[in-house]
């Protein structure tokens, strides 16, 4: 991936941050504060199901409104003060022409914090004919979430885990039923809205309940849809977390098991392995080394082999 602007401040704050009572505006933004502008291809979000190898411009802004403990990226989600540059919506699409990318993101932070920013930046990006994508926490009003995903043509909502680790590691308290929580009535929407994948960050030691595991993900697949694809991704200890063990590769392959069950799609994504796509009649579909696709075989939606129906899009 090529950064093209990566000013990342150290620092962090303790509170957790909150930025309730947004409301979207429509007054055309003039200047975004941009902390990071990397190119690279939409498989790092990660979503594997749409445009496969897309290369995109992603975005980051300063803050967010969780603080999670294991933040990797907490030198801007955590520091509303980290340094940027100053760009207009028209002069970030010129960056992304620069660069011959296919599409825009909004990622690294959690974008929805800046809804003007990236509503003024989504509109120009489809005038531009470029796509949009996001990836966000879910955690959003409304009046918030549904009109920006409106103008994204693919999201990858960030479900942090169970319960235990939303009260000990992002300082939210959850209801007991996940079918309730504000995230995953937001892949509801989002589903409604555009393309959507999930991820989770498999953190040793808030995942040994099989019970409560296979709760979190039915109510996942309950809002999003069983095809909805679902990335499994290995904890890289950082932040606050530093000293916290990485996840074993043998929990992936357990929680994986667990989580197909639910969902025709599911990608343990370890160290760039297990990123490949393939039809239940063992024909590779897609094939990825790393975040690069190689082979791209899906036609026209289907599978070349069997003419099984996939969900790419
Ligand atoms: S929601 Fe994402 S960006 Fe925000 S603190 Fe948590 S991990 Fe970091």
């Amino acid at each position: 991936m090529i950064p093209i602007l990566h000013t990342g401040a150290h620092g962090s704050s303790d509170e957790v941050r909150s930025w309730g009572g947004m409301v979207m505006g429509h007054a055309r933004v003039s200047l975004v504060l941009v902390t990071t502008a990397i190119v690279g291809p939409i498989e790092s979000k990660p979503i594997y199901h749409f445009r496969p190898g897309l290369r995109l411009l992603s975005l980051g802004f300063a803050g967010c409104n969780l603080g999670c403990t294991f933040c990797q990226n907490h030198r801007i989600s955590q520091d509303t003060e980290a340094p940027g540059r100053h760009l207009s919506p028209t002069q970030v699409i010129g960056m992304a022409r620069d660069n011959q990318v296919g599409g825009v993101a909004f990622c690294y932070s959690e974008p929805l914090v800046h809804p003007e920013q990236v509503q003024g930046i989504a509109r120009e990006a489809r005038e531009a004919r470029l796509a949009t994508v996001l990836k966000t926490n879910g955690f959003f009003e409304d009046e918030v979430f549904c009109p920006l995903v409106a103008l994204m043509d693919a999201v990858n909502v960030d479900v942090k885990g169970p319960r235990d680790l939303y009260r000990e590691a992002c300082g939210i308290d959850l209801p007991q039923d996940p079918s309730q929580w504000q995230v995953i009535r937001n892949i509801r929407r989002a589903a409604a809205l555009c393309h959507v994948e999930c991820s989770m960050v498999i953190i040793p030691g808030f995942y040994d309940d099989p019970m409560e595991m296979r709760t979190l993900f039915a109510a996942i697949r309950d809002a999003g849809g069983c095809r909805m694809p679902l990335h499994l991704l290995s904890f890289v200890p950082d932040f606050r977390m530093s000293r916290w063990p990485p996840t074993p590769w043998e929990d992936m392959l357990r929680i994986k098991a667990w989580a197909s069950d639910f969902f025709e799609y599911v990608y343990a994504d370890f160290a760039g392995v297990d990123a490949m796509t393939t039809c239940p009649c063992g024909q590779d579909l897609v094939v990825r080394r790393g975040l690069v696709v190689e082979n791209n075989l899906v036609n026209v939606n289907k599978c070349p082999r069997c003419d099984k129906r996939h969900n790419f899009n």
